[in-house]
């Protein structure tokens, strides 16, 4: 789960991180007010949206340019600004072309900026422990730095067992070119950072930039947390955070029918119980040469009603040209999931291929409820042979004129 900046900075507040005081405001009123009371002279207003590069983003329709970090200096801009940026559509690199419409801002005092300086945790999967990194080239993508310049990120893996010590971070402050009070700074921010990482079991957090002001002091200027979903009953003021105005309604959709469910850029929909299966349906499928539209593991215990959720899901992606379904009937029986295929198909009146493979728990019984159900559906053998099918049906259907 994600969460706003404004959000993400409370939290670190509250592990004593250093942040600039700020307001979230939901109207341009509300972001003057918030102006008023955080005092000027300079104040900042930042677009809250779940995806970053927003000062270098662009709002559709705008001819002025300007993007959704602004800074201003009086408080009648402050209203103004928020006038524009408020209901508009930001686009960034990272929303994609469609963009994101802004509904909060986060009026926050200006920062006398130094240097700006990027600073992020994540667990590294391969040495599987948290790895703090940091780097010089702050303020820009740090996909950017990884690819042209990766010598620029020092990286330190934490054990787990002793947990972060002051030396990790002090290494890092001195990485960055730190000196004098500013290492003490860094070296307390780093180590109640990864304290409310840890304690918050988050999957990422990143500060970038993390500045060195004018004077001195080292503060977070952006943030980012990403949270461990399966961890979040643990957390529920950081669950009240959530804000589903900023998730693929799909995705909150699968969610309440307990579907792991991820929308990708493919046409073709799959249906798979069992996560590593689900990814071997992807990967053959590209291997056929098509394209995934989803990723979704119904899981093993699932129901006629789940395989129906999932199904309508599915075909509700416009993307959708196209449908692999790839079962092993192990703890779910393979007549159920036929029963749930053939009643979701029904149900939303189904005008894509669709190629069913089924194996395990009474497959004969699931095959024959299937041919004999009327409709078309493509039965597949194994899974090459389900994959070579659906990308076939979907070429041939794209012949034909599609859907
Ligand atoms: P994003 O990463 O989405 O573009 P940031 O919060 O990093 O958004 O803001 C973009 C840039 O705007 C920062 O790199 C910094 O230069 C500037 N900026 C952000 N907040 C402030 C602030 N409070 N005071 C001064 N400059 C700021
Ligand atoms: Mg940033």
């Amino acid at each position: 789960m994600n969460i706003h900046e404004y959000q993400a900075k409370e939290l670190l507040r509250r592990y004593d991180v250093a942040v600039p005081n700020g307001c979230v405001a939901f109207t341009p009123e509300e972001a003057a007010q918030a102006a008023r009371k955080l005092g000027g002279p300079i104040w900042v207003v930042k677009s809250q949206i779940h995806a970053g590069g927003r000062g270098a983003g662009r709002f559709a329709g705008d001819p002025s340019g300007k993007g959704g970090v602004r800074v201003v200096k009086s408080i009648d801009e402050v209203q103004a600004n928020a006038s524009q940026m408020l209901g508009a559509t930001l686009v960034t690199k990272q929303t994609g072309p469609a963009g994101r419409e802004v509904r909060r801002l986060y009026i926050e005092e200006g920062c006398d900026i130094a240097r700006e300086l990027y600073l992020g945790m994540l667990i590294d999967r391969a040495t599987s422990r948290i790895t703090v990194m940091a780097s010089t080239e702050g303020g820009m993508e740090i996909e950017e730095v990884a690819a042209h310049t990766p010598e620029k990120i020092l990286k330190v893996a934490i054990d787990p067992a002793s947990g972060i010590q002051p030396f990790h971070a002090r290494r890092l402050a001195f990485g960055l070119g730190l000196s004098g009070k500013q290492v003490a700074a860094a070296t307390r921010f780093i180590l109640s950072a990864y304290r409310a990482f840890t304690e918050l079991d988050a999957s990422i957090v990143e500060i970038n930039p993390l500045v060195v002001t004018g004077s001195g002091d080292v503060i977070a200027l952006d943030a980012k947390f990403n949270f461990d979903d399966n961890a979040l009953f643990r957390h529920p003021d950081i669950e009240a955070m959530r804000d589903e105005s900023e998730e693929d309604p799909a995705e909150t959709e699968a969610a309440r029918h307990a579907l792991n469910y991820v929308r990708l850029d493919g046409n073709i929909g799959c249906m798979v119980n069992g996560a590593g299966l689900a990814m071997a349906t992807m990967d053959i499928i590209k291997l056929y040469g098509g394209e995934p539209a989803n990723f979704l593991d119904v899981g093993g215990g699932a129901t006629k009603e789940r395989v129906t959720a999932a199904f309508r899901l599915i075909l509700a992606d416009p993307k959708v040209e196209g449908i692999l379904v790839n079962i092993f009937g192990g703890i779910m029986r393979c007549d159920v999931i036929a029963e749930g295929v053939i009643a979701a198909a029904r149900d939303v009146d189904l005008t894509v291929p669709l190629v069913v493979r089924l194996e395990g728990t009474n497959v004969e019984l699931g095959k024959t409820i299937l041919r004999d159900s009327g409709l078309p559906i493509l039965s597949a053998n194994h899974l090459a042979d389900a994959a070579e099918k659906v990308v076939a049906a979907v070429r041939a259907h794209q012949k034909k004129g599609g859907k």
